[in-house]
C-alpha cells in the first residue's frame, strides 16, 4: 500500500499547531496582500482547513475518534488544491511530513468506501475512457491529425516519446500546446513518437482523490508501455503528469528504463544547444506561475522507515537519516531561462514564486469538481501578477492553463495566460 495514514502518526503527533503552513517563511514575504500560501485556509479561514489542521484530522482519524463516513470531515479533506505549500513552509524550520498525511488522509476516506458523490464520475471515466475528463478513449489522438508525427500505436519504437496528457489532448483550447510541442521538437530535429489513442492518463487525479489502485494501475501500464516502446525520454507538457511521474512512480519499484523531463527543460536545452533558435521580438511585460506539480512537488519522494530515538529530552535522531524534500529540488530555472531567451520579453517575477508559489487553484480535484474555489484562488494569483505590472502569466502546466484563463474571463481581468510552449512558438 502507497498511502496508509499509520505511516504518519508520528509527524501528524508531532504538528505543533504553531500555523507556520499558512504562510510563506518570514524572509520570502514582500508583502501583507500577498503573505498567505494556502488557498483552503485564505478561502475557508478555520484551522481545519490548513496543513496543521489537517495533521489533527488525520490523526484524530487514524486514532478512531473521527469516523470516515463524517460529512463535515470529507468536506474540510476534499476543500484543498494538495498544493503541498503548506509542506514546503512547514519544512522550512522542521522535517514533518505535511503533504503525504493529507494524500493518506484522502485513501483512508476511499479505503472506507465514503469517496464524495462527486469523485464518482471522474473514477468511471478513468477506468472506462482511461481519462478523469467524461471524455471517449477513442478520440484521444485526434489533437495531432495531420501532424508529421510517429504514432506509436500504430506499431514502431521510439526513444523520445511525448506524453501529451488529458487536457491538452482534450481541451480544444489548449491542445494547440501540444500540436506546437510536437512541430517545435520536430523542428529541432527531434524524432519524437505519440502514443495517440493508446496514450492514457497519467493517474496523478485519482492519486490525489485517495484512489489508490487506479493510480497503481495507470502508472504501472504507463511505465511498461514505455519501456517496450523503446522510450529513453518521456516528454511531457503537463506539470501534473511530470509531477507524479518524478515524485511518485519511482515508488512502485517497477524499473524506469526513460527519463522524464518536462518541456519546460527540454526547450531549455534545445535552446542552449543552438536547436531552437528564438529571433522573434515579443516586446511583452510576462510573470511567470510556477505549477505545484512542476516546482516543490515534483520532487522524488522518499518514504522514511527506520527507528526514532529522543535525544536531551527533545531532539529526535533518526537512523536511518531521512531524506527531506522541502521542495528546494523542483523546476525552477529553465522555465525562467527558457522566458528570458525571448528577444524583447520583459520578464518580472511575482512575490510567491518557487516552492513558496501560491496555488492556480487547480489541483486536488478542487477545478472538476469545486470549480468556485478554484477560481477564487486563481483569481488571487491574475491579482499577484496584476500587481507587479504583468501584461500576461506564462505558465507550464494544462489545469493552471485552464483555471487562470477561466478566472481572467469569469473576473473580467485582463491578463493573458500563455503556455511556455505558445510562447516559444510565437518568438520563432
Ligand atoms: S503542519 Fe507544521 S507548520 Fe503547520 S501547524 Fe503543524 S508543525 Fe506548524
Ligand atoms: S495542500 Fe495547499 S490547499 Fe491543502 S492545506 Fe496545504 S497549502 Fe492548503
Amino acid at each position: 500500500m502507497l498511502l496508509d495514514l499509520n505511516d504518519y502518526r508520528n509527524d501528524m503527533k508531532r504538528c505543533a499547531r504553531c500555523s507556520i503552513c499558512k504562510w510563506p517563511p518570514l524572509a520570502q514575504m514582500k508583502s501583507w496582500r500577498f503573505s498567505q500560501n494556502c488557498p483552503a485556509i485564505s478561502r475557508f479561514n478555520f484551522h481545519a482547513y490548513s496543513g496543521g489542521g489537517r495533521m489533527a484530522l488525520g490523526l484524530a482519524l487514524a486514532e478512531g475518534k473521527l469516523d470516515e463516513a463524517d460529512e463535515e470531515l470529507s468536506n474540510i479533506v476534499y476543500r484543498c488544491t494538495a498544493c503541498g505549500a503548506c509542506d514546503s513552509s512547514c519544512k522550512y524550520n522542521s522535517e514533518l511530513e505535511v503533504l503525504w498525511p493529507i494524500y493518506a488522509t484522502r485513501a483512508r476516506l476511499v479505503g472506507a468506501g465514503c469517496f464524495r458523490e462527486e469523485h464518482g464520475p471522474i473514477i468511471e471515466s478513468l477506468r472506462r475512457e482511461d481519462n478523469p475528463l467524461m471524455k471517449s478513449k477513442s478520440e484521444r489522438g485526434r489533437w495531432a491529425e495531420g501532424l508529421d508525427v510517429k504514432d506509436l500505436s500504430k506499431g514502431g519504437q521510439a526513444e523520445v516519446i511525448y506524453h501529451a496528457g488529458c487536457l491538452y489532448s482534450f481541451d480544444p483550447e489548449l491542445s494547440k500546446v501540444a500540436r506546437e510541442t510536437v512541430t517545435l521538437l520536430r523542428s529541432a530535429g527531434v524524432e519524437v513518437g505519440i502514443r495517440g489513442a493508446q496514450e492514457s492518463c497519467c493517474g496523478s487525479m485519482a492519486f490525489q482523490l485517495g484512489f489508490q489502485g487506479e493510480f497503481i494501475k495507470f502508472a504501472e501500464s504507463n511505465i511498461d508501455d514505455w519501456n517496450a516502446l523503446g522510450a529513453r525520454k518521456v516528454v511531457t507538457s503537463c506539470a501534473c503528469g511530470f509531477g507524479i511521474m518524478k515524485a511518485v512512480y519511482p515508488l512502485l519499484g517497477k524499473k524506469m528504463k526513460f527519463e522524464v523531463v518536462h518541456i519546460s527543460q527540454y526547450l531549455d536545452e534545445l535552446i542552449r544547444e543552438g536547436k531552437l533558435q528564438l529571433s522573434k521580438k515579443i516586446p511583452l511585460r510576462v510573470t511567470y506561475h510556477d505549477p505545484c506539480n512542476l516546482g516543490r512537488k515534483s520532487e522524488e519522494y522518499v518514504p522514511w522507515k527506520g527507528t526514532e530515538k529522543k535525544v536531551l529530552g527533545q531532539l529526535i535522531v533518526r537512523e536511518p537519516e531521512k531524506t527531506v524534500h522541502r521542495g528546494w529540488e523542483g523546476v525552477y530555472d529553465p522555465p525562467r531561462d527558457v522566458i528570458r531567451a525571448v528577444p524583447g520579453i520583459n520578464f518580472v517575477e511575482m512575490e510567491r514564486i518557487r516552492e513558496y508559489a501560491w496555488c492556480c487553484g487547480a489541483g486536488g480535484g478542487v477545478k472538476t469538481t469545486m470549480d468556485d474555489f478554484a477560481l477564487w484562488t486563481a483569481g488571487e494569483r491574475i491579482a499577484e501578477a496584476q500587481s507587479v505590472g504583468a501584461e500576461a502569466i506564462v505558465t507550464a502546466c494544462s489545469w493552471c492553463e485552464r483555471n487562470l484563463r477561466d478566472a481572467a474571463a469569469a473576473q473580467g481581468k485582463k491578463m493573458q495566460v500563455l503556455d511556455i510552449v505558445e510562447l516559444v512558438k510565437q518568438a520563432r
